[in-house]
């Protein structure tokens, strides 16, 4: 059956938690102490699938289990297959690791300069600045650091990392992600963009962040000073399905924009999540309606334990075939596949270009049409030869 939504409806509420003040529900600290973290706390609220059960016997040797309230009101308690409770619900497939799956599968510590900095690009780095996040996504590509269930004992080196930046003028865009850079306070938060700012060579800062999802009451006016701040900062948040695009997060995604955030989106594809193009319409759109331009549409990066997520690429390339021509072209993403081993971001685009040389490109739209645009310029008449300098030889 086709994914179908109520395009007019924007969830909101305080769901399971109807009872607790509005003041502790909009406090993202409140939100932070109150996630449910353990099987135990989420078998108050719904049945585990012996799945479920056994992937959260085992997540603290991967990747921890945290969730938001406000978050865990979004899964529907009666679905198994509920695409929110997949995303952060841990399950026995990850405990499957599969030939071709690595701890670090973008060879990011071998371009790591400095501890938390990886500069793979020429021009710009990636600031790994923290290894929390406010919740925890079961396909995370850094789950290797992030939450520390692995042990990898990750210290950013903010101090380190600077400094490295300082003494690269190549260096004009950096990157903050992590773990999850708007967990930090407001005040470490202003002293790095302060930092960056005063970079003359640093022209373009930007945030990955998935908090405006797991946790829009983190989106404070003060937060948005800062931003205003230091600004132009960019922000990539990251939605996955229509369901998370919620009446809070159009509002911080509000509050952003209106302190001169632009924002784009980085989704996942996942197998059960979002491998639909109805779903990924649906997104998509909900997206532009709240400001938000769609970036990139990953193929899953080869993690240790990621196989039961894994989508089939053609059937990413048949999504982006879906949108292309048939919904607004802002809505689109780059589908990419961040090349294993370090390679960097590579777009994999359906085909359209049906043959080239020297004469022509035949090509098909949308609709599967054949078009041709010639690359020869064959003069059939000259309006003003009088006006033509002698030594054009354009006459044969
Ligand atoms: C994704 C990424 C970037 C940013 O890439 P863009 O295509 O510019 O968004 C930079 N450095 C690293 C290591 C990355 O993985
Ligand atoms: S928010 Fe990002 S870094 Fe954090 S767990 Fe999810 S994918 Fe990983």
């Amino acid at each position: 059956m086709p994914y179908s939504e109520d395009r007019s409806a924007w969830y909101e509420g305080q769901g399971l938690w109807a009872h607790v003040p509005a003041s502790d529900w909009q406090d993202w600290v409140w939100q932070l102490k109150n996630r449910l973290t353990t099987a135990e706390q989420l078998e108050r609220h719904l049945t585990l699938t012996p799945e479920e059960k056994a992937g959260c016997a085992f997540a603290n040797q991967k990747l921890a289990v945290a969730i938001t309230p406000y978050f865990f009101n979004l899964i529907d308690r009666n679905d198994p297959n509920c695409p929110i409770r997949k995303q952060v619900i841990p399950r026995a497939g990850e405990m499957v690791i599969s030939e071709e799956e690595k701890i670090d599968s973008l060879g990011e510590d071998e371009h790591s300069p400095v501890p938390g900095l990886v500069h793979r690009y020429p021009d710009r780095v990636l600031f790994l600045v923290t290894d929390r996040c406010a919740a925890y996504c079961r396909y995370c590509t850094r789950s290797r650091l992030v939450s520390n269930a692995q042990d990898y004992n990750f210290h950013p080196e903010y101090e380190q990392g600077l400094r490295y930046i300082e003494a690269h003028p190549e260096i004009r865009d950096v990157l903050l992600s992590g773990g999850d850079p708007l967990l930090l306070s407001d005040k470490k938060l202003e002293h790095l963009l302060s930092r960056l700012r005063a970079i003359p060579h640093v022209e373009f800062i930007r945030i990955g962040s998935r908090i405006p999802v797991f946790l829009p009451q983190r989106i404070t006016p003060a937060l948005c000073e800062i931003f205003k701040k230091y600004g132009p900062i960019w922000m990539s948040i990251h939605v996955n399905h229509p369901k998370e695009a919620t009446a809070e997060l159009k509002a911080a995604c509000e509050r952003l924009s209106f302190a001169g955030v632009p924002l784009g989106n980085q989704s996942v594809l996942l197998k059960g999540v979002n491998d639909d193009a109805d779903v990924m319409k649906a997104l998509v759109h909900r997206l532009l309606r709240m400001r938000v331009r769609p970036y990139y549409l990953y193929q899953m990066d080869l993690i240790t334990g990621g196989s039961h997520f894994k989508v089939d690429v053609r059937k990413g390339i048949e999504i982006m075939r879906a949108l292309r021509g048939h919904t607004t072209g802002y809505a689109i993403p780059q589908y990419v596949i961040d090349a294993p081993g370090g390679g960097g971001k590579v777009p994999i685009n359906p085909e359209y270009v049906e043959s080239v040389n020297d004469e022509e490109i035949v090509f098909r739209n949308y609709e599967g049409k054949t078009f041709r645009y010639p690359l020869k310029s064959t003069p059939k008449k000259v309006s003003n030869p009088e006006l033509i300098p002698v030594e054009a030889t354009i006459y044969q």
